[in-house]
């Protein structure tokens, strides 16, 4: 028997494939928009300024210092010169910082978005924003945030380093692996899910090896399209709170915040929600945390909390911040158990 479910989908136009960079016009045009601000971090400014070149009139500006975790005062000053420029849409190219500054300006403006993602963070599928302000994360979810056309072209995502597209397809996997356990969770999103992980696990292998291979990037990108779209639809549980809580109070990096807290949060979930993660332990040799632990290092991901910026005696803190207004997750949240999480990631062990 199917159990009861609410299903709540999220509009959007999807346009998935090699060269799709290039109706980017034809898009601002199909909006009924004239004047796009481009946006990109300062590392990808010149291939915004390209994209605006080649949009040429519809394109009046380049704001370039999109930066993680979404400063306030940088959304602020963006938005001075989406007035200045007369823009009247906004086209993000990027990866979630990108993304979440279009995101941020969209939410105070209500600007459309086109997003042409570059990364596999599955920013640009969901209506949240993740903000900061005086060194505090805050989040909110509305329609107005969620762009209004995606781009996904896997050309544009060959020159993602090979260790950003391991920590960021892992940092897709986690929303999928928080997705199939979600109290909220519906059959369709469950599919997408154990799809995207698939996607990703394949193409993963292949990309570490053979960056340039564009059937396993377009691959990637599509599994990255899944599991974001998960993220947008569900919510999430333990292991995003623990990220959350490393990025927002210990501006750990994003990304590589996930790759290493994925196994034993997964682990940690395991046994209560057994029959919901069966499908995911399956693609991973039957147990789903030391499956992705193995995983994650046979693509030389980081394992270890103490090599991305960790002390160990800032744990003791993480855990209270992390049992504090905890999400919902199918275990109880136990302080020592969570306390024991960390400290075997912080080590870089196998989790338990
Ligand atoms: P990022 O956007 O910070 O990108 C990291 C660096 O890689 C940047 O310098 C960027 O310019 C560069 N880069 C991006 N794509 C590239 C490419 N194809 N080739 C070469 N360089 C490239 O990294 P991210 O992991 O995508 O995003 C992290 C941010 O996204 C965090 O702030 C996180 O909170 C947010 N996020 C939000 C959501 C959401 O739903 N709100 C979901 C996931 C992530």
């Amino acid at each position: 028997m199917v159990a009861s479910f609410t299903y709540n989908i999220n509009p959007g136009r999807i346009l998935f494939g090699p060269g799709t960079l290039n109706i980017v016009a034809d898009e601002i045009e199909r909006l009924g928009m004239k004047r796009a601000l481009i946006l990109s971090t300062p590392f990808q400014r010149a291939h915004s300024q390209k994209l605006a070149d080649r949009l040429g009139p519809l394109a009046v500006g380049v704001f370039s210092e999109a930066a993680m975790h979404t400063p306030v005062a940088v959304t602020l000053k963006a938005i001075e010169a989406f007035e200045a420029a007369g823009a009247d849409c906004l086209v993000a190219l990027g990866g979630g910082s990108t993304i979440g500054l279009g995101k941020a300006i969209a939410w105070r403006n209500d600007a459309p978005q086109i997003v042409v993602a570059t990364t596999y963070a599955g920013s640009e599928v969901t209506p949240i924003l993740g903000q900061t302000e005086n060194g505090i994360k805050t989040t909110v979810r509305d329609r107005k945030i969620l762009p209004e056309v995606v781009i996904y072209d896997p050309e544009l995502t060959v020159e993602l380093p090979v260790g950003m597209s391991v920590t960021s397809g892992l940092n897709a996997m986690a929303h999928a692996v928080e997705g199939v356990y979600a109290r909220d969770r519906n059959p369709v999103s469950s599919l997408m899910a154990v799809e995207g992980v698939r996607a990703l696990r394949d193409s993963l292998r292949v990309i570490v090896k053979h960056p340039d291979n564009l059937a396993a990037r377009s691959k990637a990108l599509y599994g990255s399209w899944l599991c974001g779209s998960v993220l947008g639809t569900v919510g999430m549980s333990l292991h995003h709170k623990l990220c959350h809580t490393l990025g927002g109070s210990f501006n750990l990096p994003h990304a590589e915040t996930h790759a290493i807290v994925l196994p034993h949060s997964a682990a940690y979930n395991a046994q209560a929600a057994a029959g919901d993660l069966q499908p995911l332990a399956e693609l991973f040799g039957g147990s789903i945390g030391d499956g992705l632990f193995d995983f994650a290092g046979s693509l030389g991901a980081p394992f270890a909390l103490k090599d991305i910026g960790l002390r160990e005696s800032q744990l003791d803190r993480v855990a209270d911040l992390a049992v504090k207004n905890p999400y919902w997750n199918p275990r109880p949240i136990e302080r020592r158990a969570v306390r024991s999480l960390l400290q075997r990631a912080w080590a870089g062990m196998r989790p338990q």
